[in-house]
């Protein structure tokens, strides 16, 4: 689970870490009430858990009370990412002298966490991280050892941070181990002209699997974040949303992470996963349908069905009906095996669609899938 900043900054100031004095309000009437009681001028920041805010419009200054109101309008219902903005955060600014960048993110592959620190923070970071690696320090944690005194101050110097920031350091791990965090993340965490540290923005998401010891996580803010994972969630879909082409339907989780596997093998990146279960039912396969195309990077849509207990004809009823209330825009490419398939496959026959391909294997099928996607 994703915090929004404001969030954020409530747990970093409950650990000790200086934050700027702020309000969150959802009415650019009180924000401009809000703006008055922290000091007449404010940064007024979109709260969306997406970053790059700053790039896109979501964080701006106003000068006084009437800017912060007229501020708050314009951000407020706007689009960062997909996010729309429902609330806003006012801040009392802060001035910068420099900004760094800092974070605490689980290594899976490695098993085990690492900090992150650079001395080039702020809003060009994944720039400095793409462009001059060395310029950002990661520096494994030991988590027996945690981040001591010691630790804090070899990850400051790694970074190219001064001494000053070792306090931080320690309480930011504080942060992620008492709050069952799997990313604590300061950027920018700022040095003022007068010297002291401020985290300006803050980024945490909370251990799921711990929810159960932490009684006030409940609220808003549990559930996905994507606004397309939200909608199938509403729907009951077991859906994740990835960064690649071809979409990816299938029944079982297993089948699925496997079709994933095949399309990358194929040279192709799947767009998704989505789990359509045991029964598949026209319903259930028109959702899924309509979740996965709604994603504009899907150039193909592969589904892979092994008829167990759900026999194939009835998956391909499914998918016969699913076209009658979905529009297709893009190829579809069935692969149906296990029982039934025959029938299944005469289904779809039978209903001639000319986006509509069948094929026989999950090979072929990815193969086929891959090469629509990546010649579209
Ligand atoms: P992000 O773009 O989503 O990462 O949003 P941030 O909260 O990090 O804000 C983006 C940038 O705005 C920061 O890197 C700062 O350079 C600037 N910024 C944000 N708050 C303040 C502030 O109080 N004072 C000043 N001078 N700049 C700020
Ligand atoms: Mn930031």
């Amino acid at each position: 689970m994703d915090l929004y900043e404001h969030q954020a900054r409530d747990l970093f100031e409950r650990h000790g870490i200086v934050v700027p004095a702020a309000e969150v309000t959802d009415s650019p009437r009180r924000a401009r009430e809000i703006a008055r009681r922290l000091g007449g001028r404010v940064v007024v920041k979109a709260q969306v858990k997406t970053g790059g805010r700053g790039k896109a419009g979501g964080v701006k200054l106003a000068a006084d009370p009437a800017a912060a109101e007229l501020t708050a309008r314009q951000i407020l219902g706007m689009d960062i990412k997909g996010h729309t903005v429902g609330t806003v955060m006012l801040a009392r600014p802060v001035d910068i002298d420099s900004e760094f960048y800092v974070s605490y993110v689980l290594d899976r592959a490695a098993g085990r966490f690492l900090a992150i620190a650079s001395a080039e923070g702020g809003t060009e970071i994944e720039e400095v991280a793409a462009t001059r690696p060395e310029a950002v320090a990661r520096v494994p944690i030991d988590l027996a050892e945690g981040v001591t005194s010691a630790k804090a101050a070899e990850i400051a110097a790694a970074g190219g941070l001064p001494p000053q920031t070792v306090d931080v350091l320690v309480r930011l791990w504080q942060v992620l181990v008492r709050e069952d965090a799997l990313l604590v993340e300061v950027n920018p965490l700022v040095r003022t002209p007068r010297g002291q540290l401020v985290a300006l923005d803050g980024k945490v998401t909370l251990d799921d699997n711990a929810a159960f010891r932490h009684a006030r996580w409940g609220g808003d803010s549990t559930g996905p974040t994507d606004p397309l994972e939200a909608a199938a969630a509403a729907k009951g879909l077991h859906y994740v949303r990835l960064d690649g082409e071809v979409g990816v339907i299938g029944n079982g989780a297993g089948l699925v992470m496997s079709t994933l596997d095949v399309v990358a093998g194929c040279g192709a990146r799947p767009a998704n996963f989505l789990d359509i279960g045991g029964g598949a039912s026209a319903r259930i396969m028109a959702d899924g349908l309509s979740v996965v195309l709604s994603d504009p990077a899907v150039k193909s849509v592969l589904v892979n069905v092994f008829g167990g207990i759900t026999a194939c004809d009835a998956v391909a009823e499914g998918i016969v009906r699913a076209l009658d209330t979905v529009r297709l825009t893009r190829p579809l490419v069935v692969r149906l095996d296990g029982n039934n398939a025959a029938e299944g496959r005469a289904v779809l026959d039978a209903h001639r669609h000319p986006l509509v391909e069948q094929a026989t294997t999950m090979d072929g099928a990815a193969r086929r899938a891959a090469h629509l996607a990546t010649t579209a």
